[in-house]
């Protein structure tokens, strides 16, 4: 892995190789590559054991132009402002890429949760939502998880700010538990949308994907999900990885029992259906169909890329090719179906429980994997259309051209104030 790479500079690279096919000038793009505002803060909270502690925190807002900032909130020790500053800019161009009416922000702790007891994850979560309460708003500002959050971090933000508040507002933040407003099919979205451009991509190439093997990096939300609604689709998951290392099989894994195995253990890894144990370098090279990075930025970096064998990439994660590993798979003809697309899901999904808690009307399972269906389908069909008639690089660079001409659209005609 290299970490070497800036995420933050990989966006605006991003933006640059999309920016020859826009009707758009370096003074409107510089604006376009900036996030409005961060906020950095500190958090002084007590321990258990009556000590105190302070984490440093961030939360940026990238762009408001097309609807509320909206982006999740990761808890890790390689979490810092530039982190956060690329993820927010990516939130926007997701959210333009699939055509939903948000715009871009992200938030973090730099904190290693393993080491922290549930009561202190609670006081530490809530001291975060008190500083964040004047940025946030379900017209606002947006949270959701990330990385090392989820349900139960978001009922605790939305509780305080609702008592802070004194009022009822649960779309100040999504991916809540079904019992406290949350949606159904929110906790899956993100690897079903992964799923479901994985199937579109094989399609596009004319390929069968029952008969694709699959590798995961990372075995969380994003990556276990991906593998399970995989092997529904009757593709082969045959190596899988998480922070402690990977396994491969000689057969096929069954997704369910290996993360009941991480559930049991903490970790993918001593899974008695495995054949071998590998590093995470060694399952990113391996000779599969499908490779999906499901962990982190820059997991993959031009070194690796040259070894990379499988034939399509699903980034499940946010950012796990560098610009140049990216150059270097297109030169191979990899297919490389990028972020902003592949884990949209989860917005997308955000998107419809922050539209069920303002209408306060509750939608079936069926209703939110339908409609989610329809947009992610719609979204890479639209970037399927530009990268051909346009004849562009990647789909990534067909990606940002899409969502960037829908943001530019956006701040032109809203104009520029003051
Ligand atoms: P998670 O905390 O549920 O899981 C992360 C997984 O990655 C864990 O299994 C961890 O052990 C593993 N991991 C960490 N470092 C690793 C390494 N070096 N090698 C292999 N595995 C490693 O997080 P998540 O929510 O699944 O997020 C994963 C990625 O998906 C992130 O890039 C995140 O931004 C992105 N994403 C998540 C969502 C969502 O709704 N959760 C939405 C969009 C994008």
């Amino acid at each position: 892995m290299s970490n070497s790479v800036n995420p933050f500079e990989s966006l605006q690279e991003q933006i640059d190789d999309a920016s020859a096919y826009l009707d758009a000038g370096d003074d409107v793009l510089e604006g376009l590559k900036q996030p409005q505002r961060v906020l950095e803060m500190n958090l002084t909270v007590e321990m258990d054991d009556g000590t105190y502690e302070t984490f440093r925190a961030y939360r940026s807002q990238f762009s408001d132009a097309r609807g509320p900032y909206k982006g999740g909130i990761r808890y890790h020790p390689g979490v810092n402002r530039d982190e956060v500053k690329a993820l927010s800019g990516w939130m926007v161009y997701k959210c333009a890429t699939v055509d939903i009416p948000l715009g871009g922000g992200k938030g973090g702790i730099v904190i290693d949760p393993s080491e922290y007891s549930e009561s202190e994850l609670e006081r530490i979560t809530r001291a975060f939502a008190t500083e964040l309460r004047p940025l946030i708003g379900e017209d606002r500002d947006v949270p959701a998880p990330d990385v090392n959050t989820g349900q139960r971090e978001m009922n605790w933000i939305k509780d305080t700010y609702e008592t802070l508040e004194n009022t009822t507002e649960p779309g100040v933040v999504t991916g809540k538990s079904l019992t406290s407003d949350g949606s159904e099919g929110r906790v899956e979205a993100t690897g079903r949308s992964s799923m479901l451009v994985a199937r579109e991509a094989f399609e596009y190439l004319g390929r069968d994907i029952s008969e694709a093997t699959v590798a995961v990096q990372g075995y969380g939300n994003a990556g276990w999900i991906t593998a399970d609604l995989l092997e529904d689709l009757g593709a082969s998951v045959v190596a899988v990885s998480d922070s402690s290392g990977a396994i491969r099989t000689d057969g096929e894994f069954d997704p369910r029992a290996v993360k009941d195995h991480k559930r049991e253990t903490g970790s993918v890894v001593g899974y008695g259906g495995a054949d071998e144990e590998l590093t995470n370098e060694e399952l990113l090279t391996l000779d599969v169909d499908i490779l999906v990075p499901a962990a982190l930025e820059n997991a993959i970096d031009e070194d690796l890329a040259t070894e990379v064998s499988a034939d399509v990439i699903v980034e499940a994660a946010n950012g796990p090719l560098t610009p140049k590993a990216d150059d270097v798979l297109a030169d191979e003809d990899v297919l490389v179906v990028p972020d902003i697309l592949a884990n949209a899901g989860g917005v997308t999904v955000s998107y419809f429980e922050w539209v069920q808690n303002r209408t306060r009307e509750y939608w079936s399972e069926e209703r939110v994997n339908e409609k989610l269906e329809d947009v992610i389908v719609s979204a890479f069909d639209d970037l399927v259309t530009a990268y051909e008639d346009e004849d562009l690089e990647t789909l990534r660079v067909a990606a940002y051209v899409v969502a960037l001409r829908r943001v530019l659209a956006a701040s032109e005609e809203g104009g520029t104030w003051p």
